[in-house]
C-alpha cells in the first residue's frame, strides 16, 4: 500500500487537489493499485487552525509518506504576516525537512496548444526542455535574513544571504547531468558569474562535475541572457541548471512557453518522499469559481507516479489522456482559443481527463 499524503492548501489548492484526486483515483482502480490517500493542512488555513503554516501533525504525516501530493499556499488574508510567519513558510519548511533540493519543472509543449501560446508556432513548436531548479539553498534560506534598522541610523534595512557550498552544487549538478543524459544530452547551467560571489563557486564546481559526464554537453549562460533566449530560441534548452531563485522566475517565464502556468507541474525530490505540486501559487483572483486550470496538478500526480511510486503505465495514461483532452478541444479560461474550443469548468476538466484515461485502457 503507497501512502499519499495530500496537502491542498489555499486559494485554489482544494479545487485542483481534488481533481487530481479523481484521475489518481482512476488510474489505482485501473492499473491495480493499492493507495491510500490521507489528508493534511499547510499554508494559511493551517495559520488559522493551529497558528503555524506547518503544524507537526502535517510534518509527520508527511514524513510517513510515500510521496505528497500539494496544492498551494497563500493569500492576501495573510500578506501582512511578517515574511516567516507566512503560508509560503510552511512549504519552504517542508521542502527543507524533507531535504527536497531538487526541482524537477518539465516544459513540454502540448501539440494542440501550439496557438494558445502568445509566442510564435516556429518558435515554441516542439518545445521539451526542463527546468532543474536548486530548492533549499539560495536566498530563500540563507543567513543572515531579515528587516533591521540601517547601518546610517536612517530607516530600515533589508536583508537576504544568497550562500551556496560546494556539496550543495555538486549534488544538483549531478543530478542534472543524469537526467540531461536521458533526454537529449545537453545541460545548461545558470549563473550570474560576472557579478555574484555564490556564482563563481557555481560554475567552477559544476563545470569539475561535468568531467564524471563526458557524454553530456555543457555551456553556461547568465541569467540576464537566459531569460531572452528562452523567449528568442526555447529549442536550444535540453536540461537547464539553476539556483533556486533564477529557476523560480525562469520557470514561470516558461511557462508561457506552453500557453499557461496552469499547464506546468513540478517533483521536488531528496532523499525522503517526493512531493509533487503545480508551479503555480494559489491563485486568490479566480478561487472558488470552477475556472482554475487543474492540468498542471494533474499532470504533477503522473510525476508521483512515475517517479516516486515507479509506475510509468499509470503516469503515460494520465498524460496520454491530458493530450487526447486538449486534442478534442475542452480548455480551461486560461488556454481558451476563442471561436476554436470547448471553454469547461475545473471540474469537467477533471472528469474528461478520467473519461479517456477509461477510454484508452
Ligand atoms: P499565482 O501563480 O497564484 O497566480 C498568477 C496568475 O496566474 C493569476 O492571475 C492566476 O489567476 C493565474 N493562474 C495561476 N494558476 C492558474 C491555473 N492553474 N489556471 C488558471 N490561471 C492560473 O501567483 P500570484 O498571484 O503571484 O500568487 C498568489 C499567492 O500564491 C501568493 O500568496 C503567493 O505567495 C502564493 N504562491 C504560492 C506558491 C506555492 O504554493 N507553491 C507558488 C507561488 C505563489
Amino acid at each position: 500500500m503507497a501512502r499519499i499524503a495530500v496537502l491542498p492548501g489555499d486559494g485554489v489548492g482544494p479545487e485542483i487537489i481534488r481533481e487530481a484526486l479523481k484521475v489518481l483515483r482512476q488510474v489505482a482502480a485501473l492499473f491495480g493499485l493499492p493507495l491510500q490517500f490521507q489528508e493534511g493542512i499547510v499554508g494559511g488555513i493551517a495559520i488559522d487552525h493551529c497558528g503555524t503554516p506547518l503544524p507537526p501533525e502535517t510534518g509527520r504525516l508527511c514524513r510517513a509518506a510515500d510521496a505528497i501530493l500539494f496544492g498551494a499556499v497563500g493569500g492576501p488574508q495573510w500578506d501582512s504576516l511578517p515574511v516567516d510567519r507566512r503560508p509560503e513558510r510552511g512549504l519552504l519548511a517542508l521542502r527543507k525537512e524533507l531535504g527536497l533540493y531538487a526541482n524537477l519543472r518539465p516544459v513540454k509543449l502540448f501539440a494542440p496548444l501550439v496557438d494558445t501560446s502568445p509566442l510564435k508556432r516556429e518558435i515554441i513548436e516542439g518545445v521539451d526542455l526542463l527546468v532543474l531548479r536548486e530548492l533549499t539553498g539560495g536566498l530563500y534560506f540563507g543567513e543572515p535574513k531579515g528587516i533591521g534598522p540601517a547601518p546610517d541610523g536612517k530607516g530600515e534595512r533589508g536583508v537576504d544571504t544568497l550562500s551556496y557550498t560546494t556539496d550543495e552544487i555538486e549534488r544538483i549538478a549531478r543530478i542534472g547531468f543524469k537526467i540531461a543524459a536521458q533526454r537529449r544530452k545537453r545541460l545548461t547551467s545558470v549563473d550570474k558569474v560576472n557579478v555574484l560571489a555564490s556564482s563563481q563557486l557555481w560554475r567552477r564546481v559544476v563545470t569539475e562535475t561535468a568531467k564524471e559526464f563526458p557524454g553530456v554537453e555543457l555551456d553556461h549562460m547568465l541569467v540576464d541572457n537566459c531569460s531572452m533566449q528562452l523567449i528568442r530560441d526555447p529549442r536550444r534548452f535540453d536540461v537547464v541548471l539553476t539556483e533556486n531563485t533564477f529557476g523560480d522566475i525562469l520557470s514561470d517565464e516558461a511557462a508561457m512557453l506552453v500557453g499557461s502556468i496552469g499547464m506546468l507541474a513540478s517533483a521536488s525530490m531528496g532523499d525522503g518522499p517526493g512531493l509533487y505540486e503545480p508551479i503555480h501559487g494559489s491563485a486568490p483572483d479566480i478561487a472558488g469559481q470552477d475556472t482554475v486550470n487543474p492540468l498542471a496538478t494533474i499532470l504533477s500526480a503522473a510525476m508521483l507516479l512515475r517517479y516516486s511510486l515507479h509506475h510509468e503505465p499509470a503516469a503515460a495514461a494520465i498524460e496520454t489522456a491530458v493530450d487526447r483532452v486538449l486534442e478534442a478541444g475542452y480548455r480551461t479560461l486560461d488556454i481558451r482559443q476563442p471561436g476554436h474550443t470547448v471553454l469547461i469548468g475545473t471540474a469537467q476538466m477533471g472528469d474528461l481527463v478520467v473519461e479517456h484515461i477509461v477510454r484508452g485502457c
